[in-house]
């Protein structure tokens, strides 16, 4: 006999314990003693409280043995967001900063991204970045890859293979002076751009999505900016590039493309912001950019380690809050020097500070707000939200499981500690050794199962 109340599909887990995640309405919210059942699809089929226990086992269907309890100093959190990650710069990461954007790219960035042709060095590196970052708890990657379409289909293959959910975008440019074997024509760009999404729409991998990536309007001409506005129309693709970054490049976008208005307009000229759109930086951008960001539906990657690290700038993120633009966190590896996403939380942290210290009036961002944006602010700038990003029934279990007190970890528990200082704790002071599971739309992909 049919049970009306009974879900279509099984469950496959059952976890007990604090679950802390962002919603639309708060940057925090705490579910203590709570339950979450994952069904056989990896999707969250329910959460409630342990008071529940026995009417959520009737009606889904489980037995109370089955269930994982979490231990205490233990608590669940979404699996973080990196929306804006070079994996081919990952080689040099730690190195090379100290110089400006355009004499960095020129310098370290391009002669290394051109070793990607080599299959073999592209595996090496493709493999450890996405290892890495899965390790430090990004479940989901925007990815720039290099102009290589079949190096950039290896990193999909990698993301997939490992279980990292994954925007991968094969990078385009026509426009190179300095280092001029690393380019395209303008008609190979445009046709590795359809190999690539063909082949990786072809491969039917579950969580890896092709997006299409300009380099950066001084990389691109404007024919190619067209025709890449165009196939991701007609593919109904994400976007990804860089805007705003530097003051020096700002000035060589407005040499370049004296016809256009702002940085900004250059983009949205050439049908390239979009709601799929991700630009990352930003730092520079006018009240009025900002305002045609939000009504197209773009949204900004803040990756504060690379703007310090390079000297590019300051994101007022507060401003771009008040701007309804989407906004999530990125590292932007090799410009940011780490890889993991609590770095970039710490960071966006201190530069809202290093803002309220030369404009007391500024309105510093709390950890909570910055905790949402490393998790559900994330999956919103790369509009994977209904996917992914907090705790809510429908959505993926993409989590990482937290333990604060982990043995040999780099926190030391003095006094037992509510789940918010808990949370507060690991977001400043921890690392992969807190980061006891990782899993991805609800398939346990760390520890590593190799
Ligand atoms: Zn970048």
């Amino acid at each position: 006999m049919a049970n009306s109340n009974r879900p279509t599909t099984d469950i496959r887990h059952v976890y007990r314990g604090t679950f802390v995640h962002s919603t639309q309405q708060a940057p925090l919210q705490i579910l203590e003693d709570a339950l979450l059942g994952v069904d056989t699809e990896g999707k969250i089929a329910f959460i409630g409280k342990g008071a529940e226990l026995d009417r959520l086992s009737k009606t889904f269907g489980f037995s109370p043995p089955d269930i994982t309890q979490l231990e205490q100093h233990e608590f669940f959190m979404p699996g973080m967001v990196d929306t804006h990650i070079h994996a081919s710069q990952y080689s040099y990461a730690g190195t090379a900063l100290d110089m400006p954007l355009l004499q960095w790219l020129n310098t370290y960035t391009f002669p290394v991204e051109s070793r990607f042709k080599d299959l073999g060095f592209a595996h090496r590196v493709y493999t450890q970045v996405v290892k890495r970052t899965l390790r430090n708890g990004t479940t989901t990657a925007c990815y720039f890859a290099t102009i290589h379409t079949d190096a950039s289909l290896l990193l999909g293959q990698i993301a997939n293979d490992f279980g990292q959910r994954a925007l991968v975008g094969k990078v385009c440019m026509d426009r190179n002076n300095s280092v001029k074997h690393y380019k395209e024509t303008n008609q190979e760009s445009q046709e590795e751009t359809c190999r690539f999404i063909a082949e990786l729409l072809g491969k039917k991998y579950p969580l890896v999505k092709p997006v299409v990536t300009p380099r950066f309007a001084p990389s691109c001409t404007g024919v190619l900016l067209g025709q890449l506005g165009e196939i991701a129309k007609n593919n109904n693709l994400h976007i990804q590039s860089h805007i705003s970054e530097n003051a020096e490049e700002v000035k060589l976008v407005n040499e370049l493309f004296p016809e256009s208005e702002s940085y900004t307009d250059v983009y949205h000229k050439y049908n390239l912001l979009t709601d799929k759109t991700v630009m990352a930086h930003g730092c520079y951008l006018s009240d009025e950019e900002l305002a045609l960001f939000r009504e197209t539906g773009a949204s900004l990657s803040h990756c504060p380690n690379s703007n310090i690290s390079l000297c590019s700038g300051v994101l007022d993120v507060r401003n771009v809050l008040k701007h309804k633009v989407k906004l999530g966190l990125g590292t932007d590896v090799a410009g940011g020097y780490s890889a993991s996403m609590l770095d970039a939380v710490r960071r966006a942290l201190d530069s809202s500070k290093v803002l309220t210290i030369q404009d007391p009036e500024h309105e510093t961002l709390s950890f909570e707000e910055v905790f949402r944006l490393a998790t559900l602010g994330g999956s919103q700038a790369l509009s994977l939200d209904d996917q992914t990003g907090n705790f809510e029934v429908g959505k993926d279990f993409d989590a990482l499981r937290v333990n604060v007190a982990a043995p040999g970890g780099p926190i030391d528990l003095i006094q037992c500690d509510g789940p918010k200082i808990l949370l507060e704790k690991f977001l400043n002071l921890g690392d992969d050794r807190n980061i006891v599971e990782v899993f991805v739309a609800g398939r346990k992909v760390v520890p590593f199962t190799e």
